[in-house]
């Protein structure tokens, strides 16, 4: 990696500043076991932990108020590859910190920590293809660096407590205490103690504070519900077992009953509150009641249940010199907390354990190529990456389960994702939401605690769909993270080996075009010998061609991207050569519609360009448009083109470009009130499947696009397919003959559809000659004319399509012509070519629409 390949991973480069392959922000239980992960598992990346504090531990260094411990067992709470190898599961804050120290020490990672190291700022440059941190170290701001980011900085402000909104707080002239800022030397001996908050921090104080202060007193705006749980996993028969066994079988053990418990009272939630008040009111011994102390509003698991381990917050209530008061606080005063109901609480000290100030990536700023990432307004995918940050995993552990195990999940997804670029020789992948509007926000963290409302803003998001979904539980994203897709909603920009390859593919094609030259004259001869030899028409179509079978053999789609304009750039640049007005309209998720002709024109011609779903409508297209306009403005017909702008593959992936292509549709439809048969349909090659598509949709909604329906009886003008793609074989009969009178190539099939399927399943949608014959029943469409050229590779699927349709919408409603010597979607590539004689297939389309409008 970075230190053998360019052989500076510790020294200084880039104009000082050093290079490192992974740089992993934060030394706090996730950092660690990232860096764990990324030393075991990719042994010869250089990584670096990046430390603000003097020492590891995070959490566990910080928080030093009483008592302090995990809320949850310590077998799954401590990392896989180091097990915790005593009895108790919950563990106090001082043994995990020495558990850290003993496993940093174990897998050797404190080498590769640097301490006092704050991240202020960190940058992801396309250019440069990787980030650079502005690191605060020693007084100084220090860069760095790296290829991938690990952010393992956890979820809230290391500085800024979270200012509890109490009415008259600054009254108070007692010691005034934020957990989080504990201080050490807080002599509480025969000390009034009132604990403002019911979360883990107030439980676990309560029980430690009373027996030491005067009376400790816990005042809930709501309560919280509060389990008893046996301190030791010791049982009778642990003897049998040897002790790293034992200890291995009660992190599994753990796992499942966590999660089955979780389930249980999310499925059963009467029975699970009835459960937990049973359970308050048999420890509570009558020392208080349940109502209201005990009976939160909410159910089990809409927050976090808080654990008493061996009962001891209920101990202490029974102790007498505990106790809990549920209410609002109408005021503090100099020496006491007044309720809204009139009791006066008198404290010397005051706890607000009111929840912590959310921040993630530790409040470090976020760029990419120069803009600031607002993380609030991005999904996050996988639960491990944030939408348009590329080479980048935060690690957000579980809520409803020990936040280790969900931090696991990313680092062994993140491993995995390196070794899945490595693979491809690709630099980066950054997850992109292909349409935004097809997602349904969801709270990214499935509770509901205050300090987690109020900072929803600033968290990323999560949405009902794949990979967007919320983190579920510890199995499915452990297996999702070694075995799931993962490259759905990943942007892979092109790899090194793409990139290093493209001026070489480039430096081929003028090479191509001059054997093509050469050999040119001699292709009559050929087809002489060989009638099945298909030919170009001209010797400026012979070698276009022979370039065009290169680029589409050679290149892979984001090479032709990169040398390409876009579908939109190529209409801009149309549009100011014919000095035109720019009419684009945003489709919403990622789709634009470029309108050509008189926009208020009563018909509209919806063009969905072809190209393997991999390539954008060259210039060939516009000048077939503007040809199409002109002789249908002579003939006297009122019609417009909307040329749709989709996305390419690998951005977009079936279904997007069809749910694109169908919100053309729903705009021309709804937002233009024309009526459906005022609107035709066109589209060539991939451009043809995604038109029988849409049509396949109006009748049988796919299942993951929202429906759109016609009125009663309406049915669409019509529509034109020239070339169309209507079943995505990688596989082609065996060739006998060179295809010289055809523009594609066998080749560029297999990743075109195997770019647009990305592992899904065909059907229908994507392969309408495959459809049953009933399946076109109902398809709402008045006429539709299929074209093909003979000489086109496509040519006998298309043939084979184009009778099945007949037979299932209706031998009138289809036509169908051959272009003689033609090549594929030969009426926009010949015009591309430089060659204007019109082709059999643009005249028929041509004859078509101006027999139906
Ligand atoms: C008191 C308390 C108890 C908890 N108990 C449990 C429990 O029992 N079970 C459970 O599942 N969860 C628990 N949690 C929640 C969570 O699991 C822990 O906070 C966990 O330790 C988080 O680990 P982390 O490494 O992700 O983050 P942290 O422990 O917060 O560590 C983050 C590290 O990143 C460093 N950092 C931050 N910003 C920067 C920057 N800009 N540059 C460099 N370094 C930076 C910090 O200094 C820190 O060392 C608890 C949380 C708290 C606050």
């Amino acid at each position: 990696m970075n230190g053998h390949a360019n052989g500076h991973a510790n020294g200084f480069a880039n104009g000082g500043a050093e290079n490192i392959d992974v740089v992993i922000i934060g030394a706090g239980i996730s950092g660690i076991n990232a860096a764990y992960r990324v030393q075991t598992k990719l042994p010869d990346y250089s990584y670096k932990i990046l430390e603000a504090r003097g020492d590891i531990g995070g959490t566990w260094d910080l928080f030093k108020y009483p008592g302090i411990r995990s809320d949850s067992d310590f077998y799954t709470f401590g990392f896989e590859w180091n097990t915790w190898q005593k009895d108790h599961p919950i563990v106090p804050g001082s043994e995990i910190k020495e558990y850290l120290d003993q496993s940093v020490k174990k897998a050797d990672i404190r080498r590769n920590i640097r301490f006092h190291h704050k991240v202020l700022r960190s940058e992801w440059s396309s250019e440069k293809k990787g980030w650079t941190l502005a690191v605060e170290a020693d007084g100084h701001t220090r860069y760095i660096h790296a290829r991938f980011l690990i952010v393992g900085t956890g979820y809230y402000d290391y500085n800024n407590p979270l200012k509890a909104n109490i009415p008259g707080l600054d009254n108070f002239k007692g010691t005034l205490i934020h957990p989080q800022f504990w201080p050490e030397k807080l002599d509480y001996t025969n000390k009034k103690v009132v604990i403002i908050g019911s979360g883990a921090t107030a439980v676990t104080l309560v029980p430690n504070m009373a027996p030491t202060a005067a009376s400790v007193t816990m005042i809930q705006r709501s309560p919280t519900y509060i389990y008893s749980l046996p301190n030791s996993t010791r049982r009778w028969w642990s003897f049998l077992i040897p002790s790293f066994l034992q200890h291995k079988i009660s992190r599994l053990a753990f796992i499942f009953l966590q999660r089955l418990t979780y389930l249980l009272c999310r499925k059963y939630p009467r029975q699970a509150k009835a459960i937990l008040r049973m359970h308050s009111r048999r420890l509570l011994k009558g020392v208080l009641p349940v109502d209201p102390h005990f009976n939160p509003k909410y159910n089990p698991w809409d927050q976090r249940v808080c654990i008493a381990p061996d009962g001891d917050f209920y101990d202490a209530l029974r102790g007498g010199k505990a106790t809990v008061k549920t209410g609002i606080i109408k005021n503090v005063t100099e020496n006491a907390v007044e309720l809204e109901n009139g009791e006066v609480i008198e404290a010397d000290i005051l706890v607000t354990a009111t929840g912590l100030r959310i921040s993630i990536a530790g409040g470090a700023e976020l760029k990419v190529d120069g803009e600031k990432v607002d993380i609030g307004d991005k999904f996050m995918w996988n639960g491990s990456m944030i939408q348009d940050v590329p080479n980048a995993t935060v690690i957000l552990g579980y809520t409803n389960a020990s936040w280790t195990l969900g931090a696991d999940a990313t680092a062994l997804l993140t491993v995995r994702l390196l070794k899945y670029l490595d693979r491809r020789n690709a630099v980066a992948a950054v997850p992109r939401v292909a349409d935004p509007s097809a997602l349904t926000p969801k709270r990214l963290m499935d509770l509901s605690s205050t300090y987690l409302d109020v900072a929803q803003r600033l968290m990323p998001k999560a949405a009902d769909q794949y990979p967007w979904k919320p983190r579920s539980s510890y199995y499915v994203d452990i297996w999702q993270a070694m075995f799931g897709r993962i490259d759905e909603g990943l942007e892979s920009r092109m790899s090194i080996g793409e990139i290093l390859d493209l001026p070489i593919a480039l430096l081929s094609l003028p090479i191509v075009g001059f054997l093509a030259l050469l050999t040119g004259p001699f292709r009559a001869r050929k087809q002489k010998l060989n009638p099945q030899q298909t030919v170009a028409r001209t010797l400026l179509l012979h070698v276009g061609y022979s370039i065009l079978r290169r680029v589409v053999s050679r290149f892979s789609p984001l090479q032709i991207q990169s040398v390409s304009p876009s579908t939109t750039a190529e209409y801009k640049i149309y549009i100011w050569k014919k000095g035109l007005k720019d009419h684009t309209v945003d489709l919403g998720g990622g789709a634009k519609g470029h309108w050509l002709g008189n926009k208020e024109a009563k018909n509209v011609l919806i063009w969905i360009h072809g190209g393997g779903f991999a390539c954008p409508a060259n210039r060939g297209y516009f000048a077939f448009f503007g040809k199409f306009l002109s002789e249908m403005q002579a003939a006297g017909k009122d019609i417009a083109i909307f040329v749709v702008a989709y996305t390419l593959i690998p951005a977009g992936t079936y279904p997007t470009q069809l749910r694109q292509s169908v919100s053309a549709l729903r705009y021309i439809l709804k937002n233009t009130n024309r009526k459906a048969d005022n609107v035709y349909f066109g589209g060539d090659s991939a451009g043809g499947n995604l038109v029988l598509g849409v049509l396949s949709h109006l009748a049988h909604p796919h299942p993951e696009i929202e429906a759109l329906k016609l009125a009663n009886g309406e049915e669409i003008g019509g529509a034109t397919l020239f070339s169309p793609w209507t079943s995505l074989e990688t596989v082609f009969p065996p060739q006998d003959t060179e295809p010289l009178g055809d523009l594609i190539h066998p080749l560029c099939a297999k990743s075109w559809a195997g770019g647009y399927l990305a592992g899904r399943a065909r059907d229908n949608y994507t392969d309408a000659r495959l459809a049953p014959l009933d399946w076109w029943h109902s398809v709402p469409v008045k006429k539709v004319l299929v074209t093909a050229g003979n000489y086109e590779l496509l040519y006998p699927f298309i043939d084979d399509f184009q009778a099945k349709l007949k037979a299932g919408l209706g031998e009138d409603k289809v036509e169908y012509v051959v272009g003689q010597g033609e090549a594929h979607v030969a009426p926009m590539f010949n015009l591309m070519l430089g060659d204007k004689v019109e082709t059999e297939q643009g005249k028929k389309a041509k004859e078509f629409f101006r027999e139906l409008i």
